[in-house]
């Protein structure tokens, strides 16, 4: 009896681990079709008629950048970021060079917390320390387009932006800016400069008023841009971008409208505007044509990437900047990126 029972039991034991067995077996079979599929489904994606469409702008042309000139805006009419990234990366491996764009917000005094869109007075000394030490020229839109038309050549780029036209840009700014030689691009909302009432003390987050912008564009170092008039929020739309199955015209005209807007309010102080910053990054292609027919002949996301720049005109549109968040220890970090 007893044997039978002991008998019973491994017999019972065998089967469990034949079963066992079977279903790892079974889950390894399925385990193994699905890394086939995936596989199957990333090698679709990177073929893409887009992908053969840039790869042909780029390598299979002579003038490179008349044939890309040419072939880009269809493929921005697309509205796709990947696209973008391809074609980046297509510029870096036909020779680009790079430059990295750092976007600010605002600047603190050195007894304030910093955050992510708040850093130190100090910490952007630093920074530029940094971008001097490592000896890189900072652009803005006129002397990106030098380097993209060949007329200034053979250095290390670097851009700096700061957002929204915070009042702390011209307490601190040009005084920095001067002190090692460089120079930044500050963009303007202009319902928060026109809506800004002057207080003594001034509060930590106040903006320019159109006076004190038209007093920070004395400085040559500076150049003025636009973030909107009106569409600095992700409230009914996603910053300035076409809503799902909104009219078209009706969404063009809006954008238009906006525009001329924020554009008057500078020129009446003087300025114009030449590059175009998209709150939150987001566009569409109708916002980039709008832009563009305005005269803006260089945009700025916050897609966080490194640009290639080629002699291609195209390449002042769009480009990915990093945020410099205050809980970053140093900017090397994001230059690294570029030298990988
Ligand atoms: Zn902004």
């Amino acid at each position: 009896m007893r044997q039978i029972t002991l008998y019973g039991k491994s017999n019972r034991r065998l089967a469990a681990k034949i079963i066992i067995s079977l279903l790892l077996i079974i889950l390894l079979i399925a385990a193994a079709f699905g890394g086939i599929i995936i596989l199957v489904k990333a090698e679709k994606v990177d073929k893409v008629e887009d992908y053969a469409m840039i790869n042909a702008a780029i390598y299979g042309v002579k003038d490179l950048a008349t044939e890309i000139a040419v072939k880009v805006p269809n493929l921005i009419a697309k509205n796709d970021y990947k696209n973008r990234i391809q074609i980046n990366q297509l510029r870096k491996s036909s020779g680009g060079v790079p430059l990295t764009i750092i976007m600010y917000h605002n600047i603190v005094a050195d007894n304030e917390r910093e955050n992510d869109y708040e850093v130190r007075v100090s910490t952007l000394e630093r920074d530029m320390q940094y971008l001097k030490s490592e000896a890189y020229t900072t652009l803005t839109t006129a002397s990106l387009a030098k380097v993209i038309s060949g007329e200034i050549h053979g250095g290390k780029y670097a851009m700096l932006t700061f957002d929204d036209g915070f009042y702390s840009y011209l307490k601190y700014l040009p005084s920095l800016l001067e002190k090692y030689e460089m120079n930044a691009v500050a963009s303007i909302v202009g319902g928060f400069s026109s809506k800004e009432v002057v207080k003594t003390p001034r509060p930590r987050c106040s903006y320019m008023t159109y006076d004190e912008v038209a007093k920070l564009s004395k400085c040559s170092r500076i150049e003025i841009a636009c973030h909107t008039e009106n569409l600095h929020t992700m409230k009914g739309r996603r910053g300035v971008r076409i809503k799902e199955g909104e009219n078209v015209e009706n969404y063009k005209n809006m954008l238009k409208k906006d525009t001329a807007i924020a554009e008057q309010r500078l020129l009446d102080i003087s300025i114009k505007p030449t590059c175009y910053t998209y709150p939150y990054g987001e566009y569409c292609s109708e916002s980039e044509e709008i832009v563009r027919s305005a005269g803006y002949t260089m945009t700025l996301t916050c897609y966080e990437h490194v640009n290639y720049i080629t002699l291609d005109p195209e390449c002042m549109y769009l480009l990915g900047r990093f945020n410099r968040s205050g809980k970053m220890h140093a900017l090397d970090s994001i230059f690294n990126i570029a030298k990988k």
